[in-house]
């Protein structure tokens, strides 16, 4: 998924246990390889393959920083200032971080073999690197279900930690609570 995605979530992991540090920075990372197995819309990594023009290489790269920013900003906007929310939402990135360095780094052993075991996960993707078809990523889901998968996990991550927002968007979120 986006880094927006990841970040936030790890935010809401972290409003959830406040007094669990360890367990909250654990699940956090936890969370950015479950949420890569369901379908979603992703960088291409395919445009820092060497052939690929340089532009699209740099445009991805932008996009992947301006998605780190806004997600950092919406969790300074939206929580209560505090260190574990902004470990945990680094921490929900940090897979993707590992990612991008093995493009850097490509002879490491331990990122090439984190490398594999990322793309492995994204069951439903077929352009990021796996070979092998499999059930899953045979399965064509369109961009509409890849990109509501992340709003829903926005939606549920700023739930967490600004209810009222949400609620004063999404009215029916508020039923629960009368
Ligand atoms: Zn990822």
């Amino acid at each position: 998924m986006i880094l927006i995605v990841h970040i936030i979530l790890g935010a809401a992991i972290a409003t959830i246990l406040p007094n669990q540090p360890i367990l909250a920075l654990v699940l956090a990372f936890l969370s950015h390889y479950i949420l890569d197995v369901f379908p979603h819309v992703e960088y291409s990594t395919e445009n820092f393959k060497p052939d690929r023009k340089k532009i699209k290489e740099l445009l991805t790269i932008i996009h992947i920083f301006l998605d780190f920013t806004f997600g950092l900003l919406l969790i300074i906007l939206l929580t209560n200032d505090h260190l574990l929310i902004y470990a945990c939402g680094l921490v929900a990135a940090l897979p993707d971080t590992l990612t991008a360095l093995k493009y850097l780094f490509p002879k490491n052993k331990f990122l090439k073999a984190h490398y594999k075991f990322h793309q492995a996960i994204h069951l439903f993707d077929d352009q990021n690197g796996i070979k092998k078809p499999n059930f899953f990523n045979q399965l064509k889901i369109s961009n509409f279900w890849r990109v509501l998968t992340q709003i829903i996990v926005i939606v549920v991550s700023v739930f967490i930690f600004k209810p009222t927002l949400v609620q004063a968007i999404f009215p029916f979120f508020s039923l629960g609570t009368l």
